[in-house]
């Protein structure tokens, strides 16, 4: 390698290790599942930081249908779907999105950081104007440094924040708000009915990213615009299914079937990217079938982030990251933002370390609960703002009453040993 450059990456490595930020990544021996084997770990271990909200990662039936997907549609597509990449379970899958959330059509993409990075530049020009919360997600913002609209941001959930950057932007030709349907750090809903609200009075489209809510949040899990009754006032819905739909892989956007035929036309990820494998979508099919009778999971997914709620309290823990002062202007948890107790709490539950030694600890009591058989991830800047260290805990309906006593045990040992 050229000199200088290798010089230069190591330099940059070693920078990241010495501000603490090295991401180490942990070997995983079994299936994605509530308990686990690690490499680092003799026993197995429960895992609370997956995006397992349902616990269909390995689920029986889910590897059986992608079995019989690889069988009958063969391992790959090589192609991309508008030259020969499109089998009729492509369009099924799309079609039975479509149903689920309550809109006319969809698009599948390799992964919902595709349908974001695609859905922007296509849709929107110069003359437009896009409004996006400052918490939303990475790909939701690449997405938007993508296209030519002018910009505008609005502070997390600040509805009068967002009343102005909507005034500031009144001489687009067309205006799109942009939020997460929920925000992850923090596992805070969007004020979807108040930006609705919003959007109305000043013609504006709405777009909702619901990747951490659709399969489980709302009483049908169709995400949070069913939580808030507003499924007919979203425009577009983008999501993924490598969260609760079985864990695999794939994104999608939802809306109206001319969005959704322009995208086709449009959008780059889409249209020089490849096909969703047979067997991912033979499996996000049985998935996204499973989950429409799925009310008991959603319960007790609920009773468990409930119950995990009450015992961290009862044992001192401080669960609200908005109660926790930051000590700097970072404008997170401001006026509009939808805290547990308003609805029910979505199970990113986040357990604050607050202060400089924060991150520390956090860290500390992660790697000890590690050997205690509770497997937690600490984040810290410049993941969350400084100062607003916290490790989050991320529940399923996969885990047992037991599992959640085991965690909140893990927790008070890890703690009172420091
Ligand atoms: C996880 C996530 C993504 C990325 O989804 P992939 O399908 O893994 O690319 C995009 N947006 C949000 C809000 C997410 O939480």
């Amino acid at each position: 390698m050229h000199g200088p450059f290798e010089d230069h990456l190591k330099a940059t490595l070693a920078e990241i290790e010495d501000a603490g930020l090295t991401k180490r990544e942990r070997v995983i021996t079994t299936p994605q599942s509530a308990s686990i084997g690690v490499t680092d770990a003799d026993a197995p271990v429960l895992n609370f930081c997956a995006n397992n909200y349902l616990g269909l990662a390995d689920h029986e039936a889910i590897i059986a249908a992608a079995h019989q997907g690889l069988d009958d549609y063969g391992f790959g597509m090589a192609s991309v779907r508008f030259i020969c990449g499109t089998q009729a379970p492509h369009r099924r899958l799309e079609e039975q999105v479509s149903a689920f959330l309550g809109m006319d059509d969809t698009i599948l993409f390799s992964s919902c950081f595709d349908a974001n990075g695609g859905v922007f530049e296509a849709l929107f020009g110069p003359e437009d104007a896009i409004i996006s919360d400052e918490l939303n997600h990475a790909s939701l913002i690449d997405g938007i440094r993508l296209c030519k609209a002018q910009r505008y941001r609005y502070r997390n959930a600040d509805m009068a924040d967002l009343a102005d950057q909507l005034a500031a932007a009144k001489d687009a030709r067309f205006t799109v708000i942009v939020t997460d349907g929920v925000f992850s750090m923090d596992g805070a809903y969007a004020p979807l009915r108040e930006i609705c609200d919003l959007a109305d009075e000043h013609g504006a489209l709405v777009l909702v990213d619901d990747s951490h809510a659709v399969g489980f949040v709302g009483e049908g899990g169709r995400g949070t615009p069913e939580l808030f009754g507003v499924m007919d006032r979203v425009d577009i819905i983008t999501g993924t299914l490598g969260k609760a739909l079985g864990g695999a892989s794939g994104g999608y956007v939802s809306a109206h079937a001319d969005i959704v035929e322009l995208l086709r036309q449009r959008a780059r990820p889409y249209l020089f990217s490849n096909s969703v494998a047979p067997v991912v979508v033979a499996g996000s099919a049985l998935a996204l079938e499973l989950i429409e009778n799925s009310a008991d999971e959603r319960a007790r997914l609920i009773e468990n982030t409930l119950l995990f709620r009450e015992l961290m309290t009862e044992a001192g823990f401080d669960l609200d990251p908005f109660r926790v002062s930051t000590g700097s202007t970072t404008p997170t948890g401001s006026t509009g933002v939808v805290r547990p107790g308003d609805v029910p709490p979505h199970p990113i539950t986040p357990v604050m370390f607050p202060g400089e030694d924060g991150a520390r600890e956090a860290g500390r009591i992660a790697q000890h609960m590690l050997e205690h058989g509770v497997y937690v991830i600490p984040f810290s800047f410049p993941v969350v703002p400084r100062g607003k260290a916290r490790i989050r805990v991320q529940l399923s309906a996969a885990h047992s009453t037991d599992d959640v006593r085991a965690c909140v045990a893990a927790f008070v040992v890890a703690r009172d040993a420091g």
